[in-house]
């Protein structure tokens, strides 16, 4: 695939042309301390020089900046928010049903999807964004709205050059490279204190964005740092799933070790609402007084409520540590039965967003090593 690369002052004509082309663009901006993603317009509103320091129940914003005082716009990694917000929203209105003149009418929801573009988007991301396009935009079933909102999406990515403690997309599969799925992949480069980036395009829409910056063909030394630098990513990261980790959990369903984590675990489902992939929801009803209109929403859920378990009679999983054990073989066995994959891409949110640091990659490590 032919790269070419731009200067800051294109990567600005990049989001311009997005705007000019009717998309909102939303990207990583800094709020409240994190990293969030936003609507912006100017890469002035990117993190640049910024950096997320991440460990098990920990995160915080660094300054960092290259010893030519570069500050990279694309090295803070990923923060606790996801892209899952905008694609499968946390509160959705499925349809209404008005009573007017003894008639009662329902309208399904609206049909228009916002016409977006995602810049910034992670491999780790990517891979999370594959798992929940099988989930809800595939089979028999495909949920309506995240299909109109997918299918108007435009993906500018990025490769990661570092990762932070809390990364194991590498031995995942999932990263850090970017190979499929985008329109625009950028590559920040900085080698020589000349800040600029490689674009490659991944599909007609992206190859035509990119004919309309000024470009400029690569250098040799320029292909070799992206190169480096994504393989420095890979090898710094100092945490992996262990191999055969659904096997594992398959042979430790009635470990007491669920029970240990159970009692560390809050059950406060922070886990669930920063993981790119996951998607359970509750419905429920919004009813006026008068009568004359009632509402069917959909709500983000999470398998550590005690309610998420209920079926007619009483709550299945009482138990922390049965919610956790629920939550981390749906990831990593069960959904390798159904989809062929795990539903883990390795992004590390969960780890640094527990109140308690329980760290996912350890817990099937020391299931394995009991079970060895
Ligand atoms: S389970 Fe954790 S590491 Fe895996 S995708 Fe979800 S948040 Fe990321
Ligand atoms: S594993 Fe951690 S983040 Fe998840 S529910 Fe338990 S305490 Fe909260």
């Amino acid at each position: 695939m032919e790269q070419l690369v731009i200067d800051v002052e294109g990567l600005q004509q990049l989001l311009d042309r997005l705007v000019q082309q009717v998309y909102e663009v939303i990207g990583p901006r800094v709020r409240h301390g994190v990293v969030t993603l936003a609507p912006l317009r100017s890469v002035s509103e990117l993190p640049a020089g910024l950096v997320e320091v991440q460990a098990p129940g920990s995160y915080r914003l660094e300054p960092m900046e290259t010893r030519e005082g570069v500050r990279p716009l694309f090295v803070h990694r990923v923060g606790p928010e996801s892209w899952r917000h905008f694609l499968h929203p946390p509160a959705e209105l499925l349809w209404c049903a008005e009573r007017k003149d003894g008639h009662l009418r329902i309208h399904p929801r609206a049909a228009e999807a916002p016409r977006r573009a995602f810049l910034g988007v992670r491999a780790c991301d990517l891979a999370a964004i594959a798992i929940q396009d099988r989930v809800l935009a595939g089979g028999a079933h495909a949920d309506a709205g995240y299909l109109a909102r997918r299918n108007r999406l435009f993906i500018v990515a990025v490769n990661c050059t570092s990762a932070a403690d809390t990364c194991f997309c590498h031995s995942m599969g999932c990263g850090p490279e970017v190979k499929e799925g985008f329109d625009l992949l950028l590559t920040e480069l900085t080698g020589g204190g000349e800040h600029r980036f490689l674009v490659e395009a991944g599909s007609d829409a992206g190859a035509n964005l990119l004919r309309m910056l000024p470009s400029r063909l690569p250098e040799r030394g320029e292909l070799e740092e992206r190169r480096r630098r994504l393989r420095q990513t890979a090898e710094g990261m100092k945490r992996s799933l262990p191999p055969g980790a659904a096997s594992v959990l398959a042979r430790n369903l009635e470990h007491p070790r669920w029970q240990a984590l159970g009692e560390r675990c809050l059950a406060c489902g922070n886990c669930t609402s920063v993981c790119p992939t996951c998607f359970c929801s509750r419905m429920a009803e919004k009813t006026g007084l008068d009568g004359t209109r009632a509402e069917h929403w959909r709500y983000q859920d999470s398998c550590f409520n005690a309610a998420h378990s209920y079926i007619h009679g009483g709550v299945l999983r009482h138990e922390r540590g049965s919610r956790y054990r629920q939550w981390l073989t749906h990831k990593l066995l069960h959904w390798q039965a159904q989809f062929g994959t795990p539903g883990c891409t390795g992004c590390g949110r969960c780890i640094a967003w527990c109140p308690v640091g329980i760290d996912l990659t350890e817990e099937v490590r020391m299931l394995g090593e009991v079970a060895a």
